[in-house]
């Protein structure tokens, strides 16, 4: 574009396709699918440079809501998908999103790999603490007490998964937590990871209003984070162990430098066989 070309400009409402969600009225995730065209709309970025890819869950329908190149994958692969996409096609701006059966279960590995890759990407996880989908069973990040599914009655009795501090320990660079209920916070969280050269994390808190129809006390629990987001990772793994879960901000950022193969060689490559193929 040259200098005397305007930018255009787009409204949250150019983001959004013609699809009706289908989530159940008053679920978070309304509002992660406003924060995030809000976002994106901020960033100017064009629908068509955008690619959005998903998993399996409620929260993984979001690429069907919106106006951007989509990809509803299988469950847990999101990030292996987005991978991939950024990695052939970087002047995309890749986003996977997902939920924490999702994304921290059967896509654990994928999600500390990317951790640790570090390619430019954004993921958001909309964190509810429960497999919404299949109707209420307790997720990787459920309470050890919470005894409201049929499966497990008496609590799950085990340690939930910390994704923040384990994005930390796998070597993410940007780390932040946000709240549905808070839609323009969450879209700025989102705004800055986009922006965040390298893989960022944004955990929404996003209440499952069926399942979890307690969630809707988080409102009252969220708080912005009074940290620097820029300590020592050290410092940075003790806040993220010991915070209560509702600090809400930007809580880690780090300087480490994406990766990005080279892509001409294996452009080449392909070229080479295909001619070969072709022959
Ligand atoms: Fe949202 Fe829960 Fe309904 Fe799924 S089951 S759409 S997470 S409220
Ligand atoms: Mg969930």
């Amino acid at each position: 574009m040259d200098a005397t070309s305007t930018c255009p400009s787009y409204s949250a409402r150019d983001y959004k396709s013609e699809v009706k969600p289908v989530w159940c009225p008053g679920c978070g995730d309304y509002s992660v699918l406003g924060a995030l065209t809000k976002a994106l709309a901020e960033l100017s970025i064009p629908p068509e440079n955008v690619a959005l890819v998903s998993g399996i869950g409620c929260s993984s329908r979001l690429p069907a809501y919106t106006n951007v190149f989509g990809f509803h994958g299988v469950h847990g692969r999101a990030l292996p998908i987005a991978t991939g996409i950024k990695v052939s096609r970087p002047e995309l701006t890749v986003i996977a999103s997902g939920g924490d059966g999702d994304g921290f279960s059967i896509g654990g590995n994928h999600f500390m790999h990317a951790c640790r890759r570090n390619v430019d990407m954004t993921y958001i996880v909309m964190d509810n603490e429960v497999y919404g989908m299949t109707k209420g069973q307790a997720s990787p990040t459920t309470a050890p007490d919470w005894e409201k599914s049929k499966l497990t009655p008496q609590g799950t009795g085990i340690n939930p998964f910390h994704p923040l501090v384990i994005a930390l320990a796998a070597g993410a660079n940007f780390i932040a937590r946000g709240f549905s209920g808070d839609p323009n916070g969450a879209a700025q969280l989102i705004t800055e990871a986009i922006r965040h050269p390298g893989f960022s994390f944004v955990q929404l808190l996003s209440p499952c209003v069926t399942f979890r129809p307690e969630q809707r006390d988080w409102k009252d629990a969220v708080h912005p984070a009074a940290v620097d987001p820029t300590d020592d990772p050290a410092r940075a793994a003790r806040r993220l162990m010991t915070d209560d879960g509702f600090n809400i901000g930007v809580l880690y950022r780090g300087s480490r430098k994406p990766f990005q193969p080279a892509l001409k060689a294996s452009v080449d490559s392909v070229a080479d066989l295909e001619k070969e193929f072709v022959l």
